[in-house]
């Protein structure tokens, strides 16, 4: 059998953010070995070359020192030697969301794609990995959690764990600190949570609420046979969200205050908000973690890796992501609309949709998607929601045409079946093909339409056959998700257009839309908005002030460009109807009832 690459890793300098990685390789190749690090971390899809934040590095090798040349940005290469050499790396990390490395003196995180470099050409062989606690006094009461296997450390402590092959070894996020833990099991296989900061939190709440998403998403397409362990890591800080899907774990960043306390009861709209991440990032370990695009199979982490399917791994992962929550009887059908009519009038607010295809989305994800400008709100469209709203169309589509025989749910089987086990990616036109398959109807249209084509999705009428409402209204004010009825006492005025934020205190044009008043009398993104109408304009006053005027009102709008002060007459329009809120229908009939309930209780 071929000898382990041999890591560890220590926390060398935590005030100064700086970890100690080695790694020693029992047989280099003799022609000098060459060791990269990757340029993007899988599940985030833009360059983040993660070798800039190596500050140092040297090899030796029987005691001797052996010279390494950079080849590459992420790539060096060792002098022959014909012993085991190893190789000795300072990496800065100092990165705190879930696609970095973070050290200080209350805590270490990082992934293995910002700290490991791999062994070209030995690749597939089994990685032991050394954690190594940092100094005293820092580290006293730290402890360590991953989802990688232990060889040797105590459960939750520092020590020797393994992996099978560099693939695997990157894919284990690790949480070093002061942590609460949670325990719980899913279809008897182990599962945990372990939350950094705060301990005030309800974790056996938090268990419990995990444990029936979990099943909840496990009822859908089974159990993978390498599923015998899974790890949620949590930070919860002040401020801050996001997640990052792993094989076996997930990371998670939701702020502290989203998070039941011990006194809680109720799922408010921040508990919701982290259920449904969750439940998104848990998702993933089906589709992306397992079942994923053929491109991305094995990924090549060295560039981009272009593929037109991210809609389906990140949009139909988002819609069942809150759909378990319902389903599940977390929350209730009308919670679930609301998100749902959260989720539409996101996409509504957009003229990107008309402009860019999901298709075209995900491939284009790493320069645009992951890259937005102030002009994006114009030019893309978002591969997550709207690839949500495609999946929820099909699904519904599904069911109406094939009067409740097929569902996405028998879709997403079919597609476990053929490609999530089985180490082979699906193929572009895997999840059309499968679609037609299972349900016999030419789907061609709503493809070329939706996925393809910038077309507006038939949700209206396809709502409707469930006995749902779909209405549209103004929005009321820069704080209006949508999801809701607006307030009939308080109808909104005209618009302007146009985002405007608070940016180091002053009110920013954050966002122009195409064709809209701002936009026509010439205000630009970045322009600091002065008055209007001869009054301090403000992000916190514009939309009370707007109200007092009516549609086609002309004004005088001032604005700072850099230094420049510039007037401008911009004619005020009433502003669309794009926000979306969904209502079960009083006067449905007991088919539509007993479609929306097969819809939403399915399993
Ligand atoms: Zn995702």
């Amino acid at each position: 059998m071929n000898a382990a690459h041999l890591y560890s890793i220590w926390p060398k300098n935590p005030a100064a953010h700086l970890y100690e990685v080695s790694l020693t390789v029992e047989t280099p190749d003799p022609n000098g070995q060459v060791f990269e690090m990757p340029a993007w971390i899988p599940g985030s899809y833009m360059i983040r070359d993660y070798a800039k934040h190596v500050v140092s590095i040297r090899a030796e090798s029987d005691g001797c020192a052996v010279n390494l040349r950079k080849l590459t940005k992420s790539s060096w290469q060792a002098d022959a030697v014909n012993r085991p050499i190893t190789v000795v790396a300072e990496v800065y990390g100092y990165d705190q969301s879930v696609r970095g490395a973070h050290l200080d003196t209350t805590h270490a995180y990082f992934n293995g794609s910002c700290v490991f470099l791999s062994v070209a050409g030995q690749e597939d062989r089994s990685c032991v990995l050394a954690i190594r606690p940092p100094e005293a006094p820092v580290g006293k009461d730290w402890r360590v959690a991953t989802s990688m296997r232990r060889e040797g450390a105590e459960p939750y402590g520092f020590g020797d764990y393994v992996a099978d092959d560099y693939a695997e070894l990157i894919d284990h996020p690790v949480e070093i600190g002061q942590l609460s833990i949670g325990e719980f099991n899913v279809n008897g296989i182990p599962h945990a949570i372990a939350i950094r900061g705060q301990s005030r939190i309800d974790i056996a709440r938090v268990c419990h609420d995990l444990q029936i998403i979990c099943e909840q998403q496990m009822s859908l397409l089974g159990a993978p046979e390498d599923l015998d362990r899974y790890l949620f890591l949590l930070d919860a800080p002040g401020s801050g969200y996001g997640g990052l899907e792993h094989r076996w774990s997930s990371s998670l960043v939701c702020e502290r205050d989203k998070l039941p306390l011990r006194s809680d009861t109720d799922i408010s709209n921040g508990y919701r908000t982290f259920l449904g991440l969750v439940s998104h990032e848990y998702f993933h370990l089906w589709n992306i973690k397992r079942m994923k695009p053929a491109t991305f199979t094995p990924y090549d982490l060295s560039s981009e890796v272009h593929t037109g399917l991210l809609w389906v791994f990140e949009g139909i992962t988002s819609y069942y992501d809150d759909l378990a929550l319902v389903r599940s009887g977390l929350i209730s059908p009308e919670s679930y609309l609301e998100l749902l009519g959260q989720t539409i009038t996101r996409v509504l607010r957009g003229a990107g949709r008309l402009r860019q295809s999901v298709e075209e989305s995900s491939f284009d994800a790493w320069t645009k998607f992951y890259k937005q400008d102030a002009n994006a709100s114009n030019a893309i469209v978002s591969y997550y929601a709207k690839g949500a709203l495609i999946a929820l169309s099909l699904d519904l589509k599904l069911r109406q045409e094939t009067h409740g025989k097929t569902t996405l749910d028998d879709v997403m089987k079919v597609c476990w079946d053929r490609w999530g086990q089985s180490g082979v990616g699906m193929p572009e036109d895997g999840l059309e093909a499968v679609c037609e398959e299972v349900s016999g109807l030419d789907l061609t249209d709503f493809f070329d339409a939706s996925v393809r084509g910038t077309g507006e999705l038939p949700l209206k009428k396809l709502l409707g056959y469930c006995g749902i409402k779909y209405q549209l209204r103004q929005a009321n004010g820069s704080d209006d998700k949508g999801g809701k009825p607006g307030n009939k006492t308080d109808t909104p005025g005209p618009w302007l257009g146009a985002s405007l934020i608070q940016r180091d205190s002053r009110s920013v044009f954050a966002a122009v839309y195409n064709d809209g008043p701002a936009e026509l009398a010439g205000v630009a993104p970045g322009d600091v908005a002065v008055a209007l109408d001869g009054i301090a304009l403000t992000a916190e006053n514009a939309a009370r002030r707007l109200k007092t005027y009516r549609d086609k009102d002309t004004l005088e709008l001032v604005v700072f460009r850099g230094d420049e002060l510039l007037s401008m007459r911009v004619k005020l329009e009433l502003a669309p109807k794009n926000t979306c809120y969904l209502q079960i229908k009083s006067d449905t009939d007991e088919k539509a009832d007993s479609r929306r309930n097969a819809w939403l209780h399915a399993n």
